[in-house]
């Protein structure tokens, strides 16, 4: 997961630094829907890591470079392949709303404050991940 993270927190600052840059009124409704559906009751694993990731995947749309859009597109599904194997409960992961301070930032083309934004949301979820991980693992030897 570490080599994950460490090209995500290098990459999507700069894309939601290029969202927000690049923010019109035509990106209003679908990042809006984005965030409303984090809020929606999920139906399975797979649904509620495809709703809490699609800002990510919006916001790598609206930076408007098609070869970042494809690198965060191809990390997510990473993401969620690791995340699937190796977290119990999704819910201490990554919760809805997470998002709003970076779509706040990018919304009022505040470029630097995205950046910031992102990174910092993109740290908190990589601790979180790497501790529950060695969590995961500690029950594991128990089990075994
Ligand atoms: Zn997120």
């Amino acid at each position: 997961m570490t080599e994950v993270s460490q090209v995500r927190l290098f990459i999507e600052p700069e894309v939601a630094r290029l969202a927000a840059l690049n923010f019109n009124a035509t990106h209003l409704k679908r990042l809006d829907e984005a965030e409303a559906n984090e809020h929606v009751a999920f139906k399975s694993a797979p649904d509620q890591i495809a709703r809490l990731t699609n800002v990510h995947k919006v916001l790598a749309h609206i930076c408007g470079n098609l070869f970042f859009e494809a690198i965060v597109r191809s990390m997510l599904k990473i993401t969620a392949e690791i995340v699937m194997t190796v977290v119990p409960d999704l819910d201490i992961l990554h919760g809805p709303g997470e998002h709003h301070a970076v779509i706040e930032a990018v919304k009022s083309g505040d470029a630097s404050r995205a950046a910031t934004e992102m990174a910092l949301h993109l740290k908190t979820f990589s601790i979180e991940i790497v501790e529950l991980e060695k969590v995961y693992r500690r029950h594991m030897m128990q089990a075994g």
